[in-house]
């Protein structure tokens, strides 16, 4: 008589029978053994939580000090928050809370004019913990129905960062580019309709809060019969990041309002009017135009400051995969041992400055000089290189400025 190999079930008990070379499978059998072998994958996945070890807030800050210089009021705040939102994680998972109190979600908003860091250290951040990242630009965003991405499309992409494993993208981190775009052009919220603006803040505040979302796994309106997946965004973290040009004038009006009074001196006094940011509070980010609600789900604010020339030079060479360091990388494939003068360096910072290109532009500058020594160099036959300032500033004086794209 037929009958599954696993269980015994005759043909007639079960509703299927595969038959094999060797013998047969019912479907539960089979449903079962389905069911295995994907927790089987899921535990050997990259982005198991098991494999996260939670590291201090001191060990995070110290990972982040190998890629990004300077920053170290934001890599703080980052390194709590991030301790802070896997420990709520973890601690959900065990399931040890007795007592009923809630770890909220600590998103969090780095403000800070652009090509400081803010990108890389959301980035770096995710490379530490091993989960899914996606980096998504508020600008394209709109609301439903209007030409440009849905909200749930960052949701797409973090699926598409995770290889459709929903766990793993659901504890994963969203970075949000240019949050300041998206900020309320007038003061009057009551004024007509505003496509790019509070109607996208009112879109986004459903993924800040933790809600599930119905996601198109393949995104956009082009597959209108896709099946939708439903994303819980309640452990998601965001980091959202944004220039916030001339938010300066906002801080600065609110330092000298609260200054009013018999405290005025000793207060104004000792505000360094050079880095405004330093004394970012929620009520700027108000007056800027993010709507309350936004403010509300993103708890933890922070800065980053300019970088001045020490950073810039710092940047050159310092990061654990520095540009400096890159190029080296790359000759040493070709057995050629390269070599840059300090003076170079020196040179290229100014380069960066003279022309506002900041830490972007570093990189820029640097192609320029070595383009022609990466084209001749591998089929010659010298197998050493010194990059001297004569050589750096023959190649600079021969572009058109105009040409050093900033990535
Ligand atoms: P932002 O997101 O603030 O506009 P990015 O993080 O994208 O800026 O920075 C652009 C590039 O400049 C980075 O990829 C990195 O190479 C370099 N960079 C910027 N700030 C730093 C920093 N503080 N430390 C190291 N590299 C930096």
């Amino acid at each position: 008589m037929e009958k599954c190999s696993f269980c015994g079930k005759s043909k007639k008990e079960s509703k299927l029978l595969i038959a094999g070379i060797s013998g047969q499978i019912c479907d539960s059998c089979a449903e079962q053994a389905y069911n295995i072998v994907l927790e089987e994958i899921k535990s050997k996945s990259e982005f198991n939580l098991e494999h996260i070890k939670l590291l201090k807030p001191f060990e995070i800050k110290s990972f982040l000090d190998q890629y990004v210089i300077g920053q170290e009021e934001a890599k703080k705040f980052l390194s709590v928050a991030v301790y802070n939102h896997y420990k709520r994680l973890t601690q959900k998972k065990q399931k040890s809370g007795k007592d009923d109190i809630e770890i909220e979600k600590s998103n969090i908003i780095l403000v800070g004019e652009t090509g400081t860091g803010k990108t890389l250290l959301a980035r770096t951040i995710a490379i530490m913990l091993q989960v899914p990242f996606t980096i998504v630009d508020a600008t394209v965003l709109t609301e439903a129905g209007y030409v440009g991405e849905d909200i749930e499309s960052i949701l797409t992409r973090l699926l598409q960062a995770s290889d459709y494993n929903l766990e793993a993208a659901e504890r994963g981190i969203v970075f949000i580019d240019e949050i300041d775009k998206i900020a309320r052009k007038s003061d009057n919220p009551s004024i007509t309709r505003d496509v790019s603006g509070e109607g996208v803040q009112q879109g986004l505040l459903k993924l800040l809060e933790g809600s599930a979302v119905n996601v198109p796994p393949q995104g956009g309106r082009k597959h209108p019969d896709q099946k939708m997946i439903s994303v819980n965004t309640k452990n998601i973290l965001f980091i959202c990041g944004g220039a916030f040009d001339g938010i300066e004038k906002k801080i600065a009006q609110r330092l000298n309002t609260k200054v009013v009074g018999y405290t005025a001196s000793a207060n104004t006094e000792n505000v360094d009017r050079d880095n405004l940011l330093q004394y970012i509070a929620p009520q700027d980010l108000k007056s800027y135009g993010l709507i309350p609600e936004i403010i509300g789900r993103l708890p933890v604010l922070t800065y980053l400051n300019p970088l001045d020339r020490i950073a810039l030079r710092a940047i050159l060479t310092e990061p654990k995969n520095s540009i400096i360091k890159q190029y080296i990388k790359l000759f040493k494939m070709d057995g050629i041992k390269l070599h840059f003068e300090e003076e170079v360096l020196e040179y290229i910072v100014d380069k960066a400055i003279e022309f506002k290109l900041g830490a972007r532009g570093l990189r820029s500058i640097c192609e320029v000089i070595m383009i022609d020594p990466m084209f001749e160099m591998p089929s010659g036959k010298s197998k050493e290189l010194t990059i001297d300032l004569k050589f750096a500033r023959k190649k600079i004086e021969k572009i058109n400025i105009k040409k050093l794209k900033v990535a």
